[in-house]
């Protein structure tokens, strides 16, 4: 969908990550209350040890707390969103950080609650100034941690989420979990954050309670107050703040087009995604966690085209067992049955750091130490996992695919050990699908450039264009300053798919694409006329791309992906695509 700039007026606009999509237009309820007031007072000699056993009570009373918590959202939102307390239950029960603050209440002679808030302020200033994300990414359980002990050390406080009765959009710097299932009480609107990525927390829960969510936006919380009017476009990542009557009138329309076309979807939701003239389009969704199965199929996908199982091994402290990874896996062949899933391989590395195995720092993470290279020197890490998916395909609807595949030494290799794993799984008298088809993803040039070779040892091919178009164009897909460069309409981007797709096709396979690309409906003729046989897309993208497919002639679309390849700029096939649509899609109002 994409806005009108000039439409939209108002005191702020801010950018951030999109986490959750639908739009949110209510009045701001701003969490601060991050601080629990803390005084300095020193104790008397002879209260030491009350205070310690003070933080003992209360560090038992949290881990009770927790517990509790933990079953609710277990019950409420599910395995994914409850396992994120056993990170705030480690705290708790790490001997250094508790040790260290009794000795803190003894060498300092302060109070309980003073002394627990330095120690928990010295290891959040670790984590802020750490370079890996995830580790970023812990400091909202920490707070959470520090402010739950502190407020049992200090008796009843009043709870500053108790005054949320609902019906606003939640801002914050960030969102604990504790904080997400508390106002769940009474639903938000929305959520905006100014710390927090994909991986985040947040970003998981908004995406499970199926609310509008932007993250990442810096200082948003700084420069709103309580009851600002405010919305939350979490399709594109866009908050503003105040904004005016015609802005919200606009977006209130596009509110109306995003539930719209929810209900077209019960239309289109389970026709083919075939063309006018009848050419069958393979269109599935992206997945990263487990329980979002149910939606990729309630917007109409035909199974699920990249499953990334990165986050499996982010969650926890410890590797993923094959037996959990199995289990994992299986309720997702099973969910999607007859359809397929496409499990890739873990991609770890960049900015995905596990806490389970170290990934030494790096100078260039991105060009680095990451995914398959990484299951390629961990040869007892990569068996796990291919065993684990190749059980899970014993009812035929898995497949597999290599990320970041550099050249075709690495995609033998891959072979290599999917036939040793298959081997020894026939030895236990194990059963997989014999005939699993394995495919590998195209988003490093190189691999582009080889991709007859590579087709010819595999099953299928996937354009990974989030990273391709990056390591095409030298742009880092993270960095703001340089995103006017990102473009995957530029034209050597286009060529290069041209090629894929073609050298796929001579090799005998198919070829898809699961990087953001497939999902811009500005690209969608170009593809389908340059022949791609499947679109892997976001969840709530996929009505949009099948109605513009299910409205479409395939010739006119050679016609077009042809008209578009002669452009020698990104802006000139921008342009030309944006009028092409304008004219074809006046419903969809680009
Ligand atoms: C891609 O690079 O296009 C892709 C789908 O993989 P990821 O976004 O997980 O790097
Ligand atoms: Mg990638």
């Amino acid at each position: 969908m994409e806005i009108d700039k000039n439409k939209i007026k108002s005191q702020y606009l801010l950018k951030g990550v999109p986490v959750s999509p639908g739009i949110a237009i209510s009045k701001a309820f701003v969490l601060r209350g991050d601080l629990v007031e803390i005084d300095e007072i020193a104790i008397e000699d002879l209260k030491i040890d009350t205070e310690v056993q003070k933080f003992k009570k209360a560090v038992t009373k949290a881990k009770t707390e927790l517990r509790h918590l933990q079953d609710k959202v277990l019950h409420r939102v599910g395995e994914e969103s409850a396992k994120i307390f056993d990170v705030h239950k480690m705290f708790l029960e790490d001997s250094v950080i508790i040790d260290e603050t009794i000795n803190y209440i003894k060498e300092s002679q302060k109070g309980a609650d003073y002394a627990f808030y330095q120690v928990m302020e010295k290891y959040k200033n670790t984590l802020y100034q750490s370079d890996v994300e995830i580790f970023r990414g812990r400091i909202s359980d920490l707070e959470d941690v520090k402010k739950r002990v502190i407020r049992h050390i200090q008796g009843d406080r009043t709870e500053y989420l108790d005054k949320f009765t609902g019906s606003a959009i939640i801002v914050s710097t960030d969102l604990t979990p504790s904080d997400a299932v508390k106002l769940g009480k009474h639903k938000a609107f929305g959520f905006a954050t100014d710390l927090g990525g994909r991986t985040s927390h947040v970003a998981i829960m908004a995406r499970s309670m199926g609310v509008p969510a932007v993250v990442g936006l810096r200082t948003l919380s700084r420069v709103i107050k309580d009851d600002d009017r405010i919305i939350v476009d979490g399709n594109l990542g866009y908050v503003l703040i105040n904004p005016e009557e015609a802005t919200i009138k606009y977006y209130r329309e596009l509110q109306e087009r995003f539930y719209d076309i929810g209900k077209q979807l019960a239309g289109i939701r389970d026709l083919p995604c075939v063309t006018t003239d009848g050419k069958e389009i393979e269109l599935s969704a992206n997945l990263e966690f487990s329980d979002e199965v149910g939606t990729t199929k309630s917007y109409g996908a035909k199974g699920i085209g990249l499953y990334r199982t990165d986050y499996i091994y982010l969650a926890g402290e410890e590797l993923p067992s094959e037996e959990e990874q199995f289990t994992e896996y299986q309720k997702i062949a099973e969910k999607i049955y007859p359809e397929s899933v496409i499990i890739r391989t873990m991609d770890l590395g960049g900015d995905k750091q596990p806490k389970s195995f170290l990934i030494p720092p790096e100078e260039n993470p991105f060009l680095g130490w990451r995914a398959i290279r990484i299951s390629l020197a961990r040869p007892e890490l990569f068996k796990i996992q291919l065993r684990a998916i190749l059980r899970a395909s014993s009812k035929g609807n898995v497949k597999l695919l290599y990320p970041m595949i550099s050249s075709l030494e690495e995609v033998r290799e891959c072979n290599i050990a999917l036939e040793n794993a298959k081997s020894e799984l026939r030895k236990e008298g194990i059963s997989f699908d014999e005939n699993l088809d394995a495919g590998v993803m195209i988003e490093v040039p190189s691999a582009a450039v080889m991709a007859y070779e590579i087709a010819k040892e595999v099953d299928f091919l996937s354009i990974g264009t989030n990273d391709l178009v990056q390591y095409m164009l030298a742009v880092d897909r993270g960095n703001e300053r340089i995103s006017y460069l990102y473009k995957h309409l530029n034209p050597a981007v286009l060529r290069i798919i041209k090629q894929v797709i073609q050298h796929g096709h001579n090799a005998g396979v198919w070829v898809g694409m699961c990087g953001e690309m497939a999902s811009d409906p500005f690209s969608t003729l170009i593809l389908l006329g340059l022949d791609l046989d499947e679109f892997s897309v976001p969840p709530n993208s996929v009505p949009e791309i099948k109605e513009i497919i299910r409205s479409t002639d395939y010739h006119e679309a050679v016609r077009i992906a042809d008209k578009a390849m002669e452009f020698e700029k990104a802006s000139d096939v921008e342009r030309f695509m944006l009028k092409v649509m304008r004219q074809k899609f006046k419903e969809l109002n680009f």
